[in-house]
C-alpha cells in the first residue's frame, strides 16, 4: 500500500507551510502503522447500463440511479463498475483509541488513513481500467455516493448489489455513513471515447464548503490529471 505524505499533509490543511520535525515523525510513525494495522479490502463488479429519462438502469438488477450529475458523468458509458473499498475496523478502533489519549495524533493518524483508502481506490481503479481496455473502452474518474446531487442514500444499494456485507463487512448506517468509516463506495464509467469529465461543479459538489484542493487553489481533476 502506498501513501503519498504531500497527500497526507494536503489532508492536514499543510498546503506549502513548513511542517515541524515532531510532526513530521508522527506522519511517518502513523504511515508505517496503518500499513502495519490496515485489513483492507474491496469488491467491484461491472455491469451494462441502460440510460432513459435521466435515469441509468443497471442490467440485471433492480438498481436504478436518479441523479443529473451522475447522469452527466455517464453520458458515454455504456457500462459501470461499481466498487466497494475498506480500510477495516481496527483503523476505527485506532482513531478512537488516539482521540481519547493523543488528539493531535488522532487527526494525522485519520487523514494517513484517508490517504491509504485513496490510494487503494486508485489501485483498483487501475485495475478496473485494465479490463475496460480489453473491452475497447476507457474509464470515467471515479463518482461517490455524496457528490453533487448524489445522495448518500445509495449507499446502502450499492452494498447490497456488491454482497459488500458479506465479502468485505461493509455495512451502512440508518443514515447512511459507512461503517468502518474508513470505507469507500464509488462508481466508474466504461466509455468509448476517453472524455474530459467535467465532474459537477464546485458549485454543485457537497465538498464545496471543505474542499481540501479548492484550498490549494486546485481542482479534484487537477489532481488526476496530474498525477
Ligand atoms: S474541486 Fe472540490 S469542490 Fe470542486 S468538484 Fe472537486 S471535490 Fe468538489
Amino acid at each position: 500500500m502506498y501513501i503519498d505524505k504531500k497527500e497526507v499533509l494536503r489532508y492536514l490543511g499543510y498546503h506549502s507551510k513548513k511542517i515541524d520535525t515532531i510532526t513530521n515523525e508522527i506522519i511517518d510513525t502513523c504511515i508505517e502503522e496503518i500499513k502495519e494495522i490496515a485489513n483492507f479490502n474491496y469488491v467491484y463488479r461491472i455491469f451494462p447500463i441502460e440510460k432513459k429519462d435521466k435515469k441509468i438502469f443497471l442490467e440485471g438488477t433492480s438498481l436504478i440511479f436518479e441523479s443529473k450529475n451522475l447522469y452527466a458523468h455517464l453520458l458515454n458509458s455504456k457500462k459501470c463498475a461499481l466498487l466497494a473499498v475498506t480500510l477495516g475496523n481496527i483503523v476505527d478502533q485506532k482513531i478512537r483509541y488516539y482521540s481519547k489519549i493523543n488528539l493531535s495524533k488522532s487527526l494525522i493518524f485519520d487523514a494517513v488513513a484517508t490517504t491509504a483508502i485513496e490510494s487503494i481506490c486508485d489501485e483498483i481503479e487501475e485495475n478496473i481500467k485494465i479490463i475496460a481496455k480489453k473491452y475497447g473502452l476507457h474509464i470515467t474518474n471515479r463518482y461517490s455516493p455524496g457528490y453533487g446531487d448524489f445522495p448518500l442514500s445509495y449507499q446502502p444499494k450499492i452494498i447490497h448489489l456488491l454482497d459488500a456485507q458479506k465479502k468485505i463487512g461493509l455495512t451502512a448506517t440508518p443514515d447512511f455513513i459507512l461503517i468502518p468509516r474508513k470505507s469507500v463506495t464509488a462508481i466508474i464509467g466504461l466509455e468509448d471515447k476517453p472524455s474530459i469529465n467535467k465532474l459537477s461543479s464546485c458549485a454543485k459538489c457537497s465538498q464545496n464548503r471543505t474542499c481540501i484542493y479548492k484550498k490549494d487553489g486546485d481542482t479534484c481533476e487537477y489532481k488526476k490529471n496530474n498525477r
